[in-house]
């Protein structure tokens, strides 16, 4: 008879980290299955290497001239990978009780998986086998070839030019990357706006940040096919670059005979979950990109502890989806959470320059915007969306405000430090009572 093992999750990457380490907590030792580097694509091939290498540009964009050899910038990152990788997954690993199996699953019935030819049954599992790079089917792109993440954080050959497809935010980071190398770069994106599911004010921001820069962005533009020479033809004229990369988001990774196990898809192509993060079969949760939903490591993790919770101890667990932040790690950030204006019903909302933000003043920097969205009437905090220096770090406060459903006026009711950027927040809540644009510094 086969052993029946209590949890077992699939894939090793931000979700099923989370998931083992919650696992152990609540006295289970799971099975680990994973394919590829440990840790999957944040410390590998998405958050780390890329926040690295935009910071790279960001201090020799104050220096004013790149290192002679700019690829020592990628060894710098390579690095970093490498001791990221080591400690925070390979040696997390090792202290906590685990099964590791590396190799790729499959279903093989409802209550088991096969790996590396072994068939291995399980009371209870946890998908989480992330995302991969959606590749358009333009005429022309397989035969003349293309970067993707991968690639581009890791070059094989120099390049003077790319051509960015795509406008959200994996294109608007490797833009600012790229350029800041010394490159040309291009941004092609169908969408009207770049960043089109982001409040109108930060997406147009972000364009001119980027334009400032010498970027040349296109929107509104088809991509009709892709030539020899690299050579991209759009609706919209054509543009010729010494690489193409691909940015138009992230397909989950559902190649898992899901049909075996009567685990179904949602619209995004995803694995459809219930509020519980339990799959269509009750013994199944899913965690991460995988889901198809928000792409971000830190819901990942969360995803992860939050299935384990549900699978094993049945704790009805649901994830506060309108308090989760996202960020753009240009330079100046974007970030945001919560509510467009446009999703509220019945809402009002004031938008601060930091121009009017003294730390932006003092940083030098003033290019951006905070934007507050309140319920009319209550004023109770639904959505903060901004572009700013620090906005990633600023953007946490917003995210508590609006989890633990606070007002505007306990914003206001709370000194900030000054100067700092986090001022910001508290500015754009004032302005729901007074003129900002009058005020001197500090006012309550
Ligand atoms: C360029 C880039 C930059 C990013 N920057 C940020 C950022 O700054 N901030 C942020 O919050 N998010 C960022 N993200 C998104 C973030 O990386 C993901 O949301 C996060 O890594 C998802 O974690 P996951 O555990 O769901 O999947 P992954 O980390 O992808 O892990 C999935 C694992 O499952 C394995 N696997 C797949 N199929 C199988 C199978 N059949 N059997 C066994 N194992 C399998 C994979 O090999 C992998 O190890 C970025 C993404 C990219 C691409």
């Amino acid at each position: 008879m086969l052993l029946k093992r209590k949890l077992i999750i699939l894939g090793y990457g931000a979700a099923g980290f989370a998931a083992v380490i919650r696992a152990n907590e609540l006295g289970i030792k799971p099975t680990l299955v994973g394919e590829g580097e440990i840790g999957g694509t944040c410390v590998n091939v998405g958050c780390v290497p890329s926040k690295r290498l935009l910071r790279l540009g960001e201090i020799y964009s104050y220096k004013g001239k790149l290192p002679e050899n700019y690829r020592t910038l990628f060894d710098d990152k390579d690095k970093l990978v490498s001791a990221l990788r080591a400690e925070k997954y390979e040696k997390v690993l090792g202290a906590y009780d685990v099964e590791l199996i590396k190799g790729k699953a499959r279903f093989t019935s409802p209550t088991s998986i096969k790996v590396n030819g072994d068939v291995m049954e399980g009371e209870k599992f946890v998908i989480a086998t992330g995302s991969s790079p959606a590749i358009p089917d333009i005429p022309g792109l397989r035969e003349v070839g293309y970067w993707t993440n991968v690639e581009a954080l890791s070059p094989d050959k120099d390049i003077d030019s790319l051509i960015i497809i795509g406008g959200r935010a994996v294109a608007l980071e490797f833009a600012q990357m790229y350029r800041r190398l010394g490159k040309d770069v291009a941004v092609i994106q169908r969408s009207p706006t770049l960043i089109p599911d982001w409040e109108p004010e930060i997406s147009i921001a972000a364009r001119e940040m980027l334009e400032s820069e010498g970027i040349f962005v296109v929107t509104n533009a088809k991509v009709k096919e892709v030539n020899k020479g690299k050579k991209v033809v759009t609706d919209r004229g054509e543009i010729e670059g010494d690489e193409i990369l691909i940015a138009t988001g992230r397909r989950p990774n559902v190649d898992l005979a899901l049909e075996q196990a009567n685990i179904e898809l949602n619209e995004r192509g995803g694995i459809k979950v219930d509020d519980e993060l339990r799959t269509t079969n009750p013994n199944v949760y899913a965690a991460g990109d995988v889901i198809g939903g928000n792409m971000l490591e830190a819901l990942a993790g969360k995803e992860g502890v939050v299935a384990v919770d549900n699978a094993i101890s049945n704790a009805h667990r649901r994830i506060d989806l309108l308090s989760v932040p996202r960020a753009i790690f240009t330079q100046p950030n974007l970030a945001s959470v919560g509510l467009r204006e446009a999703e509220v019903r019945n809402g009002e909302s004031r938008t601060v320059f930091m121009r009017d933000v003294a730390k932006a003043n003092i940083l030098g920097d003033t290019k951006g915007l905070i934007k507050m969205v309140a319920e009319k009437g209550s004023r109770r905090i639904l959505g903060v969306h901004m572009m700013g220096e620090n906005a990633a770090e600023v953007i946490n406060e917003a995210a508590l405000a609006i989890h633990f459903k606070m007002k505007v006026d306990d914003v206001v009711d709370t000194v900030h430090v000054f100067p700092t950027m986090a001022e910001s927040i508290k500015l754009a809540a004032s302005a729901f009572f007074r003129d900002v644009t009058r005020m001197s510094c500090c006012v309550d």
